[in-house]
């Protein structure tokens, strides 16, 4: 692609270097924005800007929170001491959405992955071990996709506290295998929670 300024060839490569965001489409995009008022450009910038230097991490459940304990965490109402684990905050924000979860989570930041060069330590994994071990869990559900990574991140976390005495649950399988939480309906999404199976139930059916 051959550019007649350089400033706008810098904005389409920062702007293709966004995932799915091929040259033409960041072209498009930049297009746009030169066509908008200068201020909307300042807007995103800004709010892109701040994103970058003021996001916390909650410091019980490491969703993107604005405080140092989000705000589920710090709901008196919401049961401590039962925790969804999820892949991110995508996944608490599709869980929230079904209104039908009164427990708190616990964001791993992803799944083991040795394809991806993830592992075990780059998770919250240890963090969670932790609280479970510092006491007062009840239950663990287990809201990972159901792809070969997710099962292996469940069955490694559940490894991890098989002497815990706490209770560990699956989300039922109405997300079909290989299906990403987010894009689950609410309701059905909202039903696998309240029908969980026990996690060593959720193996066998394999
Ligand atoms: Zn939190």
């Amino acid at each position: 692609m051959e550019f007649s300024s350089k400033l706008l060839e810098k904005a389409v490569y920062e702007m293709s270097q966004l995932p799915g965001i091929g040259k033409r489409t960041a072209l498009r995009l930049v297009l746009h924005l030169l066509k908008q008022p200068k201020e909307r450009t300042r807007f995103l910038s800004q709010a892109l800007l701040s994103l970058r230097e003021d996001i916390q991490f909650c410091q019980s459940c490491h969703t993107i929170s604005d405080t140092a304990l989000c705000e589920i965490c710090s709901n008196e109402k919401r049961d401590k001491a039962l925790i969804c684990v999820v892949e991110d905050i995508r996944d608490v924000m599709a869980i929230e959405n079904t209104g039908q979860f009164r427990g708190t989570y616990h964001v791993l930041g992803g799944k083991i992955s040795p394809i991806d060069g993830v592992g075990p330590s780059q998770l919250t994994i240890s963090s969670l071990v932790s609280k479970v071990r510092s006491g007062g869990i009840r239950e663990l559900i287990f809201a990972l996709s159901s792809t070969m990574e997710g099962d292996t991140t469940n069955f490694y976390i559940y490894r991890q506290l098989q002497d815990a005495d706490i209770i560990t649950s699956a989300i039922a399988r109405g997300i079909s295998v290989g299906d990403e939480l987010e894009y689950a309906d609410e309701v059905t999404l909202g039903r696998s929670i309240l029908h969980r199976v026990p996690f060593e139930n959720s193996l066998k059916n394999k």
